[in-house]
């Protein structure tokens, strides 16, 4: 027996799928599987184990055709999609065919784009995940945050470049290479932020190409052996040039600003929003770490605790600590950008997510 479509023409994104018959129910359990992958919510299920072990977000929608062997599957993509799914809810309950028929019913509504969305995950984004990353390399990442980050057992990702000013060369402000391959040695990602923290839209390719080749030779000398998966943006600036240098140099995640949390479902890989630590800014970052639920990551971006080199975007050794402490002591899963491939398709969300350039900073 096949599925029948009605479009609802609420929006086009939106397509009705009703099966009938028992063996129709196969399909419903690859549809949940299908929704567990694609880190949504199940929202309705007037029968069935399977159905309900995935209730547990949207469970005010109220149960919409009651009756024995039926089941109305609802799948939202987020709180958003909520509203759509209470919209679909009333119209399924006066829809005729569905009221009348006897038949084991499955109905799920299914937003259009999950074909892409199921792809781009490898499995469900779970609450609490953060990502901490370090900009700048300076000496107080090896000197207070490595340790800390031990301490408490966290990852994070150390973004390297060789300032001109102050220079790189003076070591009361800056990390050695020494010192950035023993942070590697520690198990922390050592990563790229261009040979002289050039802004990405001030350089021709070729010049680009030469800063993010001269950060991993550099690293590779002081036996970092992984191949560098992720660059952050000097200044937030961002260019469509430098995706797809990136792309063709084999970089699966690059950063930007934004102060927002990163949706891996609609934010691409190469556009990684992040909130910056910077003086005591502690409400904003307090706020951040509660967003990182719903299929969100919360990336921070830090730079040095404190910083020397830059002033304006130190961060007090005593407020890092706390946030640590807070992180820890709350069960977050703190990890590394590069972790992220544990968790998200890159080469699929490269593909299918428009980069959005204007919310870069
Ligand atoms: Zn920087």
């Amino acid at each position: 027996m096949g599925i029948e479509v009605w479009c609802l023409g609420m929006t086009k994104h939106i397509n009705q799928f009703v099966a009938q018959s028992r063996k129709e129910s196969a399909k419903a359990r690859s549809l949940c599987t299908f929704a567990k992958i694609s880190n949504l919510r199940l929202v309705i299920s007037t029968q069935g184990e399977i159905l309900k072990r995935y209730t547990s977000k949207l469970t005010k929608i109220p149960p919409t055709v009651g009756m024995t062997k039926r089941t109305i599957l609802f799948i939202a993509q987020s709180r958003k999609e909520s509203a759509k799914a209470r919209l679909l809810c009333a119209f399924a309950k006066n829809f005729a065919p569905l009221r009348e028929t006897n038949s084991p019913l499955i109905l799920a509504l299914l937003l259009f784009s999950l074909q892409s969305q199921a792809q781009i995950l490898k499995k469900p984004i779970p609450d609490k995940l953060i990502v901490l990353t370090f900009d700048d390399a300076v000496l107080s990442h090896y000197t207070n945050v490595a340790p800390l980050l031990k301490k408490y057992k966290l990852g994070g990702t150390f973004f390297i470049a060789e300032f001109l000013k102050p220079t790189f060369s003076d070591k009361s402000l800056y990390m050695s290479w020494d010192q950035i391959g023993k942070l590697n040695k520690m198990g922390f990602e050592i990563a790229n932020h261009t040979q002289k923290h050039t802004h990405v839209n001030k350089m021709s390719k070729e010049q680009f190409i030469e800063e993010l080749n001269y950060i991993e030779s550099q690293a590779r000398a002081v036996k970092v052996k992984k191949t560098m998966v992720s660059f952050a943006y000097p200044g937030y600036d961002t260019h469509p040039s430098a995706i797809i240098t990136l792309k063709e140099k084999g970089y699966q995640f690059a950063r930007v600003g934004g102060g927002k949390a990163y949706d891996p479902l609609k934010n691409h890989p190469y556009l990684i929003p992040s909130f910056s630590t910077s003086g005591n800014n502690s409400k904003q970052i307090y706020d951040a770490f509660g967003q990182a639920q719903d299929g969100k990551i919360v990336v921070l971006t830090i730079h040095g605790v404190p910083d020397a080199a830059h002033p304006w975007v130190t961060t007090p050794l005593n407020l890092f600590e706390e946030y640590l402490k807070f992180l820890y002591e709350n069960h977050y899963k703190v990890i590394a950008l590069r972790d992220l491939n544990k968790y998200i398709n890159t080469q699929n969300a490269l593909e299918t997510i428009q980069p959005d350039f204007s919310k870069a900073k």
